[in-house]
């Protein structure tokens, strides 16, 4: 209801593709293994990171997988890729998620209803499969959201598969680039610098980032340690530049 009064409007932040792909898998990884379902996954992007809903993405790609899980036998196989397209064009991708699965399927006729709220095949309660039939009216109505399309391929008997078209803008890769062009980072070769940062993880990006632009990397956990080291040399050890 609230998707239909235009109550629900998305959060679009940057959103790391990858990352929440392989949280999705890892997710999802035990109870496939329960169920002894083979479940294949791949994902073939460019641009991982882009501006979306991350809970409302997540919902769409729950929402498919866990019905491919729950309509599917033991034994089966279960796909899950995530392609992108074509390069991004003016700022902006198409991607293509895929979920398909060797599962119960669905009939002809059913599949005219399949995103209506509230539809179940009778099929489903007989196999005793619990479930409200909201799952695809809403997994619908999200990707309409998102300006994007959502179809189904179904043979009774065989399987299921769902197909998620979304157009995503992506997050500031132009000029991520051309940063990169622009900046001449010979002038930072051999040149001593001091990094200073709490974090062990954080000092490590940093280091290695700083050590391939040939810079001599020292380290300093804290501040304190920082100006002890800077008062040591008479602050003449670490070079000033422009970059
Ligand atoms: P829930 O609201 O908990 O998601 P649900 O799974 O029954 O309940 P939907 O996700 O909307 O509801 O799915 C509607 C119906 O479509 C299901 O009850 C089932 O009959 C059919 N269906 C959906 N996905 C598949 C699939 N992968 N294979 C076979 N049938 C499916
Ligand atoms: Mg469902």
């Amino acid at each position: 209801a609230r998707i239909e009064n235009g109550k629900i409007e998305l959060n679009e932040k940057i959103l790391d593709l990858q990352t929440q792909f392989n949280e999705t898998v890892d997710m999802f990884q035990i109870d496939m293994d329960k169920k002894n379902i083979t479940f294949n996954h791949s994902i073939d992007i460019i641009d991982n990171m882009v501006e979306a809903d991350s809970l409302r993405t997540k919902q769409i790609v729950l929402n498919l997988i866990g019905n491919a899980l729950k309509y599917t036998r033991e034994g089966g196989t279960i796909w899950f890729e995530i392609k992108q397209k074509d390069p991004a064009v003016n700022g902006f991708a198409n991607y293509e998620i895929r979920i398909k699965d060797t599962g119960i399927g669905m009939s002809e006729e059913f599949q005219k209803h399949l995103f209506d709220l509230f539809e179940r095949e009778n099929r489903s309660s007989v196999t005793g499969v619990q479930g409200t039939g909201l799952g695809l009216a809403i997994t619908k109505r999200l990707v309409e959201l998102m300006n994007g399309e959502v179809s189904c391929n179904s043979t009774l008997g065989k399987g299921t598969e769902f197909i998620c078209s979304v157009r995503l803008k992506v997050a500031n890769s132009d000029y991520v680039e051309e940063d990169n062009e622009d900046i001449d980072l010979s002038m930072l070769e051999g040149k001593k610098v001091l990094l200073v940062e709490d974090n062990d993880l954080n000092r490590e990006i940093a280091k290695s980032i700083l050590e391939d632009v040939g810079m001599q990397v020292e380290e300093a956990t804290d501040g304190t340690i920082a100006v002890e080291l800077l008062g040591s040399k008479k602050g003449n050890k670490y070079e000033k530049t422009e970059a």
